[in-house]
């Protein structure tokens, strides 16, 4: 008679957000859950690849995801739920070049020049935080910048580049809301790391670094039992008074009493039978954007345009564009923080839109990645307003998109539609999970 009673739930998507979702619903016993993944793998960008390294066989590497910050309490749990768990280790990082190089653990000369304005910004940010939170949202940190004269050094050879690195893309970090701005370095619970009013960045900033995300995800959906379909793309999800059928490719229509959408907005969208215009807003508000991902052992790419010997303890390089300095180039050592990689092999290395020429006979796996913006576009037109489709028409939101698009983000997402479905939240006896999880959960339920 139980088993009757239970809520049957869809899961569209098998990268964190859906797996966290599967598996808190699951571990309540009061759902029947069926995760639908298109891909052949679990994990979504959480992906870890086998690549033929020259003199070192072969290597496994998480070629997307791969690191966060300390405050990822939640995706800490998750993991060590499964028998993982983090590596924690300082963050190092070389930006700029030439005469507008900088690090974190030395005063340059480039950056004692930036001091005064350090300090500037940190009182910038302050009256950021005190400012109406709407007003921060909508103006974005280029123009708050711009009209607070601060130099194109300080804002695109000292500031973007360091945003870089978590957001991914150069361009993009001129057009962050001043207000996640002041979150990402002020905020007790969601920022990156402290601020210094030397270097920006604290010498002591550490990065934790993920392991085998592959794996991990792997034990989840084996822990989900058979109910992890692969190589299952969803075309259709029509709901009605009655429940929500979802059709997947190839196969009939399939009967649930509620869904959790875990893949991209626009993937959501397109599989909408009946998006309400609500929907529409939300969803179709969530920019999306391509990144170029090159892997590769060309160490020599790095000494010619970083200048910084490869057997330095750096993790993360950037550059600007000579022809262009919004447009900043991304370089990581993968071996810094992916302890597994070190040893008798080649250096090993990704760049993320490379602004010169990679040797070819270097380069191991290029990807196009797409991840969605965070413009003031996606916090005034989408973030406002997901909270009035949550739990709405039988159908829940999450995924990485849904706030700032960290592991973070994603793994509570999964873990807050659970919830809102029924599930109790897995982590409340973990006060830093717990405020994760409740920063997330007013932000986009509501
Ligand atoms: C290149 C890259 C690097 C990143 N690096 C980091 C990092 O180092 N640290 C960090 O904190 N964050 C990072 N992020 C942010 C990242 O988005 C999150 O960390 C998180 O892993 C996203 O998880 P998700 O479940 O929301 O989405 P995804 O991982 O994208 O999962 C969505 C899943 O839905 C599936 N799907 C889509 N449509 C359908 C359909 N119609 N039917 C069935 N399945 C479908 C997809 O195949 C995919 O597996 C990175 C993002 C990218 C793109």
């Amino acid at each position: 008679m139980r088993e009757l009673a239970k809520k049957r739930v869809c899961v569209v998507g098998a990268g964190a957000a859906g797996l966290a979702a599967a598996w808190s619903l699951s571990r309540s016993g009061r759902f029947e859950v069926s995760v639908q993944e298109e891909a052949e793998l679990v994990g979504g960008v959480a992906s870890t690849v086998s690549i033929a390294l020259p003199t070192a066989g072969i290597t496994r590497m998480n070629d997307q995801v791969r690191c966060g910050a300390p405050t990822f309490r939640n995706t800490e749990l998750l993991f060590e739920a499964f028998g993982s768990s983090f590596t924690s280790m300082p963050l190092r990082v070389s930006i700029g070049t030439g005469e507008a190089r900088w690090n974190n653990t030395q005063a340059t000369p480039f950056i004692l020049r930036m001091r005064p304005e350090i300090r500037r910004f940190r009182r910038l940010l302050e009256l950021i935080r005190r400012a109406p939170a709407r007003l921060g949202v909508a103006l974005p940190i280029e123009s708050v910048l711009r009209v607070g004269r601060f130099s194109e050094d300080f804002r695109h050879r000292t500031l973007y580049p360091l945003m870089s690195l978590f957001f991914a893309s150069g361009v993009d970090s001129m057009r962050v809301p001043a207000t996640v701005v002041a979150a990402l370095f002020l905020d007790e619970d969601s920022r990156l790391f402290d601020f210094d009013a030397g270097t920006l960045l604290p010498p002591f900033a550490t990065v934790v670094v993920f392991p085998d995300l592959a794996e991990v995800y792997a034990r989840v959906a084996a822990a989900l039992g058979g109910c992890v379909h692969t190589g299952a793309s969803v075309t259709s999800v029509a709901r009605s008074a009655r429940g929500v059928s979802v059709k997947r490719h190839g196969s009939a229509p399939e009967a649930f009493d509620a869904v959790i959408f875990a893949c991209s907005a626009e993937r959501a969208l397109g599989a909408l039978a009946d998006p309400s215009p609500i929907e529409r807003l939300v969803l179709g508000s969530v920019e999306y954007q391509e990144a170029v991902l090159v892997t590769h052992v060309d160490a020599d790419y790095i000494r010619r345009h970083h200048g910084v010997a490869p057997d330095s303890d750096v993790q993360y390089y950037t550059r600007n564009d000579p022809s262009d300095p919004a447009r900043i180039e991304v370089s990581m050592h993968l071996g810094r923080f992916q302890p597994w990689l070190r040893g008798e092999g080649p250096d090993v290395f990704q760049t993320i839109e490379p602004i010169g020429a990679i040797s070819a006979d270097k380069i191991l796996l290029t990807r196009r990645a797409r991840h969605p913006r965070n413009s003031t576009r996606h916090f005034l037109r989408m973030l406002p307003w997901l909270r009035f489709i949550q739990g709405r028409r039988r159908t829940c939101f999450a995924g990485g998109y849904t706030l700032m698009n960290t592991h973070e983000h994603a793994v509570v997402s999964g873990l807050a539609a659970a919830e809102r479905l029924g599930a109790p939240y897995p982590f409340a006896d973990d006060p830093a999970a717990r405020a994760q999880f409740e920063l997330y959960r007013r932000a986009v339920h509501g």
